[in-house]
């Protein structure tokens, strides 16, 4: 049966990447269907019930700069939160919040119900129908095909899934959910390259049964940090604990014993775990020196006993996975819920998107989230709102942009879609602060400044977030240009104030907007002594911008020349093998990666600056 509506964009898959590409497409007002295989598991967190974290949060604070809704669900979801890294800079400083799951996809299922322009509908999608090169209809497990403009696919860890407990497998999306596996065999016979991946979560265990007192308590921070731009601690519900144990040499000796058991060592799993969020046994394999691992016992929520143990993700059979969480302290009887496991899927070459997202092979097919080889619930709604964004351009008649991706030095959503595309990844790719070059200006604490506006222009930021993120930009310049009228000299009040509030005294004049420059003044000493009364963010960016100047300075200069780069388009169909003085190695990496622009070309590896100099001159002959 043909469904009666035709949709502009369809997107397949409820997790993070969906729910962000549709509600993104649904605020740009196209008429936007999100399809999935339950209402129930819209929002679901497969893994640890945490949102942010060192490189994540960033990931987060922009998403919610561009009118998205991890960050607030976070804020109503987090029952214990913490800024990582905070007696470090301010680029590599980190949101990180537990959340209460439940609570969480509570959060997100109200967002997407009550999102004009989207229609949810819960049922597998089993095809993608393609006329002409282009996706014109997905077709369910019923058979209803819904007709449609654009089709962006989300499908997480379900296609192909395979749920590993030990030496036994089974079909499965992930822990009680069913895989997809018609879509997948579909998706082979499109010829899109496909790889297999891994990845694992820990046993559950019953707070009941565990010894806290034993164990180091590790308290949310106070003053209670926020995540959304939007948010406040008001949103917060009951703040909890977290506790921290370790694995131990009886722990490690029982893994150890029993590698012969592990579908990973025995080489059951073909696909490549994530690097940075390895298994219990892949840590005692790689890490063999260490007698001892930090394991981090996690609220899975304020209304169950569940806990989560960070660290000790594992798909050991379930005895070895009794035993050895049994060795460590606070948990010898420790109940287990529900048991660990690893699931190996399909995921697709990045390298065969485009940077909109949309697959260069399927005009108007976009993927999206842990399908393109990425790992965590950030990267995934950030690729989402992406994807969605551009979908929804081709049917909005956008009168600013055709298409929209973020440069390097925009955005760290900027950086991981340039690595996706440009390297392709063999391994689950999650997003570090050390990813980005421009990190000092790409930071958690300014992810509106650098996209609010753009988001606006797109269609994706409503009038609420507009004018707060207006009003706190006149804020900083208010309080700026206050501050550089106010000046503190060595024999002034101010003067004055400075040394008893700070011990610093002044030697010539200054304004006090510079004395900001000086490592030991900070904003709060500069608000008491001058009687201001702006919000904390406002002095925080005025702070940064005054004590970072000098570097922001040279990495806009740096940025600026990149951009010419980053200006200068290749074709998709360009001929590399027609340029002369390139390698045939160069001449195959390029014609394979198809990069976007001529700064791309250049970030291909074993492209030299010669290469793209070659390659400069090639399109300037051709203009
Ligand atoms: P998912 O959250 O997987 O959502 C996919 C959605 O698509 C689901 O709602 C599914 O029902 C739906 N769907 C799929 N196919 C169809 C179809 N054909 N028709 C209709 N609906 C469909 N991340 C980390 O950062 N660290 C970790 O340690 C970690 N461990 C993990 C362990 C496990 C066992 C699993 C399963 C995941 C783990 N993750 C981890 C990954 C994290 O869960 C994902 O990165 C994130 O959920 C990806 O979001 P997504 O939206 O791409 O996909």
């Amino acid at each position: 049966m043909q469904y009666p509506k035709h949709y502009d964009v369809v997107v397949i898959g409820g997790g993070h990447a969906g729910t962000e590409a549709a509600l993104a497409a649904a605020r740009m007002g196209a008429q936007t269907l999100l399809l999935t295989h339950n209402i129930e598991t819209l929002g679901q967190m497969s893994c640890n019930p945490a949102i942010g974290g060192i490189g994540k949060s960033h990931l987060v604070r922009e998403i919610d700069a561009l009118g998205g809704a991890m960050a607030l669900a976070t804020d109503k979801a987090g029952i214990q939160f913490r800024v990582l890294n905070s007696r470090k800079g301010a680029a590599v400083r980190a949101t990180r919040a537990q959340a209460d799951r439940i609570l969480y996809k509570a959060a997100i299922r109200h967002t997407l119900e009550n999102q004009p322009n989207l229609d949810l509908f819960q049922q597998a999608a089993d095809d993608i129908l393609v006329e002409n090169g282009r996706a014109v209809a997905v077709v369910t497990s019923t058979g209803i095909v819904f007709r449609t403009e654009t089709v962006v696919l989300t499908s997480g860890t379900f296609l192909g899934g395979v749920i590993h407990i030990g030496l036994e497998n089974s079909h499965g999306g992930r822990a009680g959910d069913q895989p997809a596996i018609k879509l997948a065999d579909r998706l082979r016979e499109l010829k899109l390259p496909v790889g297999r991946l891994k990845t694992g979560t820990p046993a559950r265990i019953d707070a009941r049964s565990v010894d806290f007192s034993v164990m180091t308590v590790q308290p949310g921070d106070t003053p209670l940090p926020v995540m959304s731009y939007m948010g406040s601690t008001e949103m917060h519900p009951q703040q909890v604990n977290c506790y921290i144990t370790h694995t131990n040499a009886r722990t490690h000796d029982i893994i150890r014993d029993n590698l012969d058991r592990s579908p990973m060592f025995s080489g059951k799993i073909e696909g490549v775990g994530p690097r940075y969020c390895p298994s219990i046994e892949d840590k005692i394999h790689r890490f063999a020196d260490k007698d001892s691992h930090q394991i981090f016992i996690e609220p899975e929520g304020l209304t169950t006993h569940e806990l989560y143990p960070n660290g000790i993700s594992t798909s050991l059979p379930f005895d070895v996975q009794l035993d050895f969480i049994h060795s460590m302290k606070g948990l010898e009887n420790a109940h287990i819920t529900r048991p660990g496991y690893a699931i190996e899927y399909d995921y697709f070459d990045p390298q065969s998107l485009k940077p909109t997202l949309e697959t260069k092979s399927i005009e108007r097919l976009y993927f999206a989230g842990q399908i393109n080889g990425t790992t965590g619930y950030e990267e995934a709604g950030v690729q989402g709102l992406l994807a969605g964004t551009n979908a929804a351009l081709v049917t909005t008649n956008n009168p600013d942009y055709d298409t929209w991706t973020p440069r390097r030095d925009q955005a760290y959503l900027g950086v991981l879609v340039d690595d996706l595309i440009t390297h392709g990844t063999n391994e689950p790719y999650r997003m570090f602060t050390s990813r980005a070059e421009y990190r000092l200006l790409l930071r958690e604490d300014n992810a509106d400044q650098r996209l609010t506006e753009i988001g606006r222009k797109l269609g994706l930021v409503d009038d609420a977030r507009w004018q707060a993120y207006q009003d706190k930009m006149t804020a900083i310049d208010n309080e700026s240009a206050r501050l550089k009228a106010l000046w503190a000299t060595p024999s002034n009040d101010l003067g004055a104030k400075l040394t008893d509030t700070t011990g610093e005294v002044l030697s010539k004049e200054s304004t006090a907007y510079d004395l900001l420059k000086r490592p030991q003044i900070n904003f709060s000493d500069i608000a008491s002594i001058t009687d201001s009364d702006v919000a904390n963010d406002v002095g925080e960016q005025i702070e940064i911008s005054v004590k970072y100047a000098g570097y922001i300075d040279r990495q806009q200069e740096d940025i600026e020349q990149m951009k010419r780069l980053e200006n200068t388009a290749l074709p998709v169909d360009f001929d590399y093998s027609a340029v002369s003085g390139l390698s045939n190695e160069i001449v195959q990496k390029l014609s394979h990666v198809r990069p976007a622009t001529l700064a791309q070309a250049g970030r291909v590896s074993g492209v030299t600056p010669a290469a793209v100099q070659l390659l400069a001159m090639t399109l300037k002959k051709h203009k």
